[in-house]
Formats: structure tokens, sequence, C-alpha cells
């Protein structure tokens, strides 16, 4: 059995961006800009074998914002500017639906979506991962919860690099690890794999 760090996408791979109608996770490639130093973590992670699982949620086409092509784009720009920069994500998993959909095919109350622990336990499933052992890099109460409800420790990372009452919320989210800087993470990160 593997361990694994599951990891959210939207304010903790990439950042958020500032859009007419508030914060939102890029809605074109060109927006897609790394948190800083993400790849430090990722690299430190994919050097001491453990596995980088990305968790998301990204209901941009179901509710209409972006079409499939630009969604698979924006993700593809993320993990591109990840491999640029020496560090990669071993598997992806992407809950599309939403509840209050606008494409009906998408419209759904799934048990992927995020608090919903269907991904990680799909993720744990398909690749052999000990979720005892794993840990959740999230940034809001839905990724501590989705970590919790599939047995997985959490880590909230509390950066100031995107929208900036987000941190008010997550710090109410009860998560296992907090953390306020890249240095941090992985301290905690090493001390949880038990790696110096
Ligand atoms: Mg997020
Ligand atoms: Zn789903």
């Amino acid at each position: 059995m593997k361990k694994a760090l599951f990891l959210d996408r939207d304010g903790v791979i990439n950042r958020l961006v500032k859009y007419g109608n508030g914060w939102d996770c890029p809605q074109t490639p060109k927006d897609v800009k790394l948190v800083e130093r993400i790849e430090k973590i990722i690299f430190w992670v994919n050097q001491n074998k453990i596995l980088v699982v990305e968790i998301s949620n990204q209901p941009g086409v179901a509710k209409g914002k972006i079409d499939q092509k630009t969604s698979d784009e924006i993700e593809r720009k993320v993990h591109q500017l990840l491999k640029e920069n020496g560090a990669f994500v071993d598997k992806t998993y992407i809950c599309p639906h939403h509840p209050q959909a606008v494409v009906p095919e998408l419209k759904k109350v799934c048990d992927c979506r995020k608090p919903k622990p269907g991904l990680i336990l799909k993720a744990s499933e398909e690749l052999g991962i000990n979720l005892k052992k794993s840990i959740f890099l999230g940034d809001k109460a839905s990724d501590v919860n989705a970590a919790k409800n599939a047995g997985v420790k959490s880590l909230i990372y509390l950066h100031n690099e995107d929208e900036s009452n987000k941190n008010e919320e997550a710090k109410r989210a009860q998560a296992d690890f907090r953390a306020s800087s890249v240095n941090e993470t992985l301290q905690i990160l090493k001390n949880f794999f038990k790696i110096k």
C-alpha cells in the first residue's frame, strides 16, 4: 500500500483569479499562475516516492461558464507549469458535476463532489493508497471535510496570494494541521511522512 499527498487544484496548485464578478478558478489557460513555490512541495513529495494525487471539483462546464475544451486546456496548463518547474502530479481526479448545473448530463448530486469523499476513495482503490498514511493539502473547508469523510488527515494551506477572506473561513474548518508558508507545509509533511 502506497502513501499519498492528495491535493486540491484551485488555490493550492494554481492561484484563484480576480474577475469582474469576483474570485474564481482560471477561466482561460493564460490566467493560470502557480501558487508561489508550490512546485517545491510537490517536488519534495515526488522525490520521496509518495504519490501526488489531485482531487478537484471543476463545475465550470456544468455551470455553463466555460466549455469542455477550455477546461481541458486549463488543466493541461496547470500540469505544464508544474512540469516546467520539475514537479508532477501522478494522477488527477475531477468531479465535473454540480447540483444546479445548466448542462443536463452534468446536473446531479454525485458522490464525487467534495466534501464527499468519492474521488479520494476511488483513487485509493485504483492506486492502492493507504488512506491512514496519507494527507490532504487544501485551502477550503470542503477539502478538509472531504479528507475527513475519507479518513485522511488534512492540512490547510493559508497563503495570501489570492482571495483575501478565504483564510478566515478556512481557519474555521477543523483541519488536523495548518500552515501559512511553503516551509511550514514542508515541515508538517516531513513529520507526517516521517522523512527527514
Ligand atoms: Mg481550492
Ligand atoms: Zn461529481
